[in-house]
């Protein structure tokens, strides 16, 4: 059970050193009851108060590695109920579902691996796929399992009761760190053992969400740590009831036996982007086609962006087509939509051209300039950072419409010629097949 402010300071030195950072005990331990800081921070804390405080000091909700290498995912480790509180932290990882008895395996895993995409800048696609054992043959489950893994390269979820086909799967695929779903009251022991022999997470399936919580209680006392959680409903508006309470209780009443992440299973859109939302660590999907997936990465990436931190490019001198030392250079920030905006329009003028993107914190031109995080001196920084002189011969640059009152500024700091391009990145490509060819 969680501890309080007062629970804690009890079991504090009292001695007010302020080594922790905090400038007395009762304001470290309000902190630590609020998970705000570790109970590692005080260096003179007993032994005997360490053990009684484990608890306050843990975090909310576990987080879960499920994979390895680059491809590995984290799932769990959340500490709000609500992203405007804070933010997510962990995206939902999706799993695309596989029988063992799959016909034609080739031509999945080939769907499978066209599921990744970019948007705004990053790549996102589908992170796991759910091996189902439906043939009941151990044999065929660990081969199928070991050849989708070779083959894609993701992590996998291995689903089936069947002790000894999770352990025939796992003599080759152990060290690629699957998840094992699952252990129910029937195989618990036998499940657990085989979490515990490989270190692997284990996922626990009660009857509904007591079962599960009790379930959980007696897998992780048994020394197993990384637990996901499956409450087995499987109607939507239950499992958004059910997962919104053992998301409470987590978080607000610290009830260890809850405080992972949980899986949820989906055979529809619909479903698949309720449980994104509402709150599912791992999503097993129904679902391979480009035009299913697309769309849950998309709301996953919304769901799951920093509310406080906009979506930032990588600042450098970006080529647009082919250009070369006399293709116009235009300027703009570095947020992401102000990026993919102009950008197309630069393609849609069919001229090559330079685009430099200088860091203004991820803000848009406007509000970058009223913040002075977009001026003369930061686009002359960005210049010689990115050593633009070398790539055009022309020394003109193309700044946007709307920070014209930059340009004078600019010339004296640069000594090139600045052009006050249009305001709207829609008016680009009439400028450079006007303005420019005429000016350039
Ligand atoms: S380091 Fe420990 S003893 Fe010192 S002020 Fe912080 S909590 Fe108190």
């Amino acid at each position: 059970m969680a501890l309080s402010g007062l629970d804690i300071y009890k079991n504090l030195p009292k001695t007010n050193c302020k080594k922790c950072g905090f400038p007395t005990c009762l304001a470290f331990a309000m902190a630590l009851a609020g998970k705000k800081t570790e109970l590692s921070k005080c260096p003179d804390v007993s032994e005997q108060a360490k053990q009684l405080l484990e608890s306050a000091s843990l975090p909310p909700m576990a987080t879960i590695t499920i994979g390895e290498g680059d491809r590995k995912v984290e799932v769990g480790g959340e500490t709000v109920l609500f992203r405007h509180e804070k933010t997510f932290f962990h995206p939902t990882a999706i799993a695309v579902s596989i029988s063992d008895n799959e016909q034609n395996l080739s031509a999945k895993i080939e769907r499978i691996k066209k599921l990744n995409f970019e948007r705004v800048g990053m790549m996102v696609g589908v992170d796991m796929i759910a091996v189902k054992n439906e043939t009941n043959n151990a044999e065929k489950f660990a081969s199928v399992s070991k050849e989708l893994s070779e083959k894609t390269g993701l992590p996998l979820v291995l689903i089936s009761e069947n002790p000894v086909a999770i352990d025939e799967a796992l003599k080759n695929l152990s060290q690629k760190r699957p998840l094992i779903y699952c252990a129910n009251e029937k195989n618990s022991e036998q499940m657990t053992a085989l979490a515990k022999k490989y270190n692997i997470p284990l996922c626990v399936c009660g009857k509904n969400i007591e079962e599960t919580a009790a379930l959980s209680q007696k897998v992780s006392s048994a020394g197993v740590k990384d637990i996901v959680l499956d409450l087995s409903c499987r109607d939507v508006s239950k499992c958004v009831q059910d997962f919104t309470q053992a998301r409470r209780f987590a978080l607000k009443k610290n009830f260890r036996p809850l405080g992972y992440p949980l899986i949820a299973f989906a055979n529809d859109a619909f479903e698949a982007s309720t449980y994104i939302v509402k709150y599912a660590g791992v999503l097993v999907v129904e679902m391979d086609k480009v035009e299913e997936i697309l769309p849950l990465v998309t709301l996953r990436l919304n769901i799951y962006t920093d509310p406080q931190k906009p979506i930032m490019m990588e600042p450098k001198l970006y080529s647009i087509g082919t250009p070369d030392d006399k293709s116009p250079l235009l300027v703009t920030t570095n947020f992401s939509l102000t990026f993919f905006t102009v950008s197309p329009e630069i393609e849609n003028s069919k001229i090559p051209a330079w685009l430099l993107v200088c860091d203004a914190e991820g803000m848009s031109v406007l509000t970058a300039w009223a913040a002075d995080k977009f001026n003369a001196e930061i686009v002359d920084t960005w210049m010689k950072k990115t050593e633009v002189a070398n790539k055009v011969s022309h020394k003109k640059i193309i700044i946007p419409g709307y920070v014209s009152v930059m340009s004078g500024k600019l010339e004296d700091t640069t000594g090139w010629q600045v052009l006050v391009g249009p305001k709207e990145a829609s008016g680009i490509p009439k400028y450079l097949k006007t303005v420019w060819k005429q000016n350039g």
